[in-house]
This record gives C-alpha cells, structure tokens and sequence, in this order.
C-alpha cells in the first residue's frame, strides 16, 4: 500500500489573486507530490510499509519523517483553505475569544508566529490538554509528532508564497487569515473529525 497524493478540495484558479493557480501547479504538483514519491520510494520492502501517515510520522527518522511528514502537514493545510470567505462557528469563536481576548488578537498573534518564525516551518493553531495554543514548528515537523490536537495551520515555507508574494510573508498570512480559512474544516478538528481526512493508509 503506497501513499497517494490527494486531490485540492477546490480549483487551482479558486483563490484568484490571494493563491495563484501556479502557485498550486508548484505547490501542490510539484512539492506535496515529491514527498508523496520519496516516501513510497522509502518505506517499499521496509517494515515502515502498510503503516499509517501518522503511525509512519511517529516511528520514522530523519530524511523518511521529513518526507512523511510533509505529505501530512501538506494534506491537512489544503484542507484548511477556503475560496470563499467564511465564518467561525460560535463554539470555536467562543474557544477564541476566551483565549485570547478577542478574534482580531487572535489573528494578530497567530500572525506575529507565523511572521516571526525564522526560516523554513509551519505555524499552527492546537489543542493541547484542552487548551488553545498558538506554535510553531521547524521545517517538516508535524503536531502529530507532538500530542496535540492540530486544528489550523499556515505554511511558511517559501514554496507557498513566493510567487504570489516575493519575500511578503506577512502579506501572505494576512491574506489567508482574513480572507480563506476554512473555518468550518478548524472547527471540525476540535472533536478530531478533520484531522483523519490527512491521514492516509
Ligand atoms: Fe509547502
């Protein structure tokens, strides 16, 4: 049983001008699709074959945990993207507001994370112990290596913005946070719901 790239929940020209559609072309087809093919290359005859993504990220080292890694982390940030601008359900917004004051303080935080993380990574939203948390890990490293309960995540690498946003990280962040999150999909993964539909195997 090999890992498959999944399909975008949505068109490659959906998000207009916020995410090109070569961004997706590259993003999506090019680098998601690479760790797809380097870790079927590197689990084929090994007793890493026939696990889960997650199971897989949990018991693998260095280049393997980078490659699987990735198609998860991938998997779950397509998944919270949205084309269409939505609203965050009351239970979540609730969970926010209790947390850090205020929706906009939330996205300002969030943000300052996501600006201020220093090369490579990914900036994430958890659950940790019931607790919201705002976080950031280097590179490939993934929540579910962690134990906490990932609900959103922003990717930062280079790859995801510098065709539409040259070195603007933060106008990238802000884009996405104000206008294409899948609120519904962050919501979702409170009771974990969302979180298996980036699990493959
Ligand atoms: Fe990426």
């Amino acid at each position: 049983m090999s890992f498959e790239l999944p399909s975008l929940p949505y068109s490659k020209a959906a998000f207009g001008n916020l995410l090109s559609e070569a961004t997706f072309d590259y993003h999506h087809g090019k680098h998601h699709n690479a760790y797809v093919t380097k870790t079927n290359a590197a689990i084929k005859g090994t007793a890493h074959e026939g696990k889960t993504l997650s199971k897989l990220i949990r018991t693998a080292e260095g280049g393997l945990f980078n490659n699987a890694a990735q198609i998860w982390n991938h998997s779950f940030y397509w998944l919270c993207l949205s084309p269409e601008k939505k609203a965050i359900p009351a239970d979540l917004e609730n969970m926010i507001v209790s947390e850090f004051d205020s929706v906009e303080e939330f996205k300002t935080r969030f943000a300052q994370e996501a600006n201020g993380h220093f090369g490579s990574g990914w900036a994430w939203l958890v659950l940790n112990e019931g607790k919201l948390e705002i976080t950031s890990y280097h590179d490939a490293d993934s929540p579910v290596a962690h134990g906490v309960k990932p609900l959103l995540t922003l990717d930062v690498w280079e790859h995801a913005y510098y065709i539409d946003y040259q070195n603007g990280r933060p106008d990238y962040v802000k884009a996405l946070l104000d206008n294409a999150i899948d609120w519904d999909f962050v919501a979702s993964n409170l009771d974990g719901e969302g979180v298996s539909r980036a699990d493959q195997g």
